[in-house]
């Protein structure tokens, strides 16, 4: 085990898939459909390892977030080969969306572009951040130090 390895395994417990969609249902419709195929690749000699409950694999439907504890010894290829697999369900509907990944974070939603965003930025390092209170704290920080 290299460090980067160990230093996830004391950082993060789970995988977290983040639905991003205007539409009604998406994140229940993803968390479904995923759940169904870790159901089915359990089936598999090969899947045998995998550990597929709902205490496991959860989702938080306000927030639009799937949880993927890492106990469920599920890989993060099969994440995204079955995020890839939804959107290629209905390729009409999904025709503008992507998954995206950023290390332990799954992004599963329509594309847009940066200034569609509405980026916050700080004038006085170029910092950037989608959300205001962000950039709020942030200055802050140029104010009053770090915290420690
Ligand atoms: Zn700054």
């Amino acid at each position: 085990m290299n460090s980067g390895e160990w230093y996830n395994l004391f950082l993060s417990h789970s995988i977290r898939v983040m639905c991003i969609s205007s539409e009604e249902g998406f994140a229940k419709d993803v968390y479904e459909y995923l759940y169904g195929l870790l159901e089915k690749q359990q089936q598999f000699p090969e899947g045998k390892f995998l550990s597929i409950t709902r205490q496991l694999i959860t989702l938080t439907e306000e927030e639009n977030e799937i949880r993927i504890d890492k106990s469920s010894q599920v890989p993060d290829g099969m994440i995204k080969w079955i995020l890839d697999s939804y959107l290629k369900s209905n390729s009409e509907k999904f025709k503008d969306y992507v998954v995206t990944r950023f290390e332990d974070t799954f992004t599963i939603g329509k594309m847009i572009s940066l200034d569609q965003m509405g980026l916050y930025s700080c004038e006085l390092c170029n910092y950037t951040t989608l959300y205001k209170e962000q950039l709020y704290g942030h200055r802050m920080m140029h104010y009053f130090g770090a915290p420690s």
